[in-house]
């Protein structure tokens, strides 16, 4: 058997081509445009590379976009000050605070300063809360792209054998509740799993693998169920070559979906973006005209 790869491509396509149709029909109904707005601390190359992506991919669809970039010593003070400024601005309606951060900074006051409403990449508390009460607002962009790279497969995940390698708040957790909420049974491996050397005991269960580790090849091909569907997130520079967390080619043989990387859930993430900042902005057009025609609602 060889897996089927799953391009993210045409995925991210597809979701640009509804964007293309939804936003002129919302700007024309409300006489605004979404403006969405990334801040930047520090150096680093990748994020740079993503910033550019972001700029040419949301100009195309008819998203303002505009960043400010911080120094690498900017205190948490002034991050605070530029993301208050961003949130009572009524211009911007996303804003994306760029990871990872310098080291000196703490992402969970800077993440919790962002106005809910605003925060199109979905890591303020109140929206990762809505993912698990499964009432989700905007959720996180990586595991939303994990999710629809599964429903392009077409795959029914109800009561599948769900495994997730790595658990971190930006990918592993979020997918695990995204998938239990689909009815998967899911187990979370993590550092502790790999210790006590059993990873490839619960990947060799999994029917539906998500690999989110930043390890390179650190999940072996022969340890893929055969007919699984494998999602691979890593992202890993190897000398001038870019791989992932799963061996590829003997986990292809296995497989019978596989997301390739570079390619897979990479431009899929950029649209999820996307598409978390127009939901962000309807919400806050049909919010300000509840208001302005007097609709009262307590949430
Ligand atoms: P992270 O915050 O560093 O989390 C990594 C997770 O893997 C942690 O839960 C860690 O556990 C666990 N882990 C580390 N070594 C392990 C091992 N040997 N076996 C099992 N688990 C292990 O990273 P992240 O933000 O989730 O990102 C993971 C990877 O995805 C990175 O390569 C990143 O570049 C990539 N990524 C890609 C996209 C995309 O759009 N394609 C988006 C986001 C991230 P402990 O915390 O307990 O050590």
């Amino acid at each position: 058997m060889s897996a089927q790869i799953v391009e993210g491509k045409s995925i991210a396509a597809s979701v640009y081509a509804e964007l293309k149709r939804e936003i002129p029909e919302l700007m024309h109904k409300t006489g605004r445009r979404p403006v969405l707005v990334s801040v930047y601390v520090g150096s680093n190359p990748a994020i740079e590379v993503y910033i550019r992506s972001q700029n040419r991919i949301a100009r195309a669809l008819g998203i303002e976009y505009r960043w400010y970039h911080l120094p690498d010593n900017a205190d948490e003070r002034e991050v605070l000050r530029r993301l208050h400024q961003l949130n009572t601005d009524p211009e911007v309606t996303g804003v994306i605070l760029q990871l990872p951060l310098p080291s000196h900074l703490r992402r969970s006051v800077l993440v919790n300063a962002i106005n809910p409403t605003k925060d199109v990449d979905g890591t303020h508390p109140e929206n990762v809360g809505s993912v698990l009460i499964g009432e989700m607002r905007v959720g996180s962009c990586t595991a939303l792209a994990v999710m629809r790279l599964l429903d392009a497969t077409g795959i029914d995940m109800e009561g599948k054998e769900a495994v997730i390698v790595g658990h971190s708040e930006l990918v592993g957790k979020p997918v695990s509740l995204m998938l239990l909420d689909r009815l998967a049974t899911v187990t979370i491996c993590h550092i502790a799993t790999a210790k006590r050397g059993l990873l490839a005991e619960h990947v060799r269960r999994a029917e539906i693998l998500v690999v989110a580790v930043g390890s390179p090849e650190v999940i072996r091909g022969e340890w893929v169920r055969p007919g699984a569907v494998v999602i691979d997130v890593g992202i890993n520079q190897v000398g001038t070559r870019v791989v992932g967390d799963v061996e590829f080619a003997p986990a292809q043989e296995r497989a019978a979906f596989m997301t390739p990387v570079p390619g897979g859930v990479g431009p899929v993430t950029v649209s999820m973006l996307m598409q978390n900042t127009v939901k962000a902005f309807r919400a806050q057009v049909s919010k300000g005209r509840e208001a302005e025609f007097g609709v009262n609602r307590t949430e």
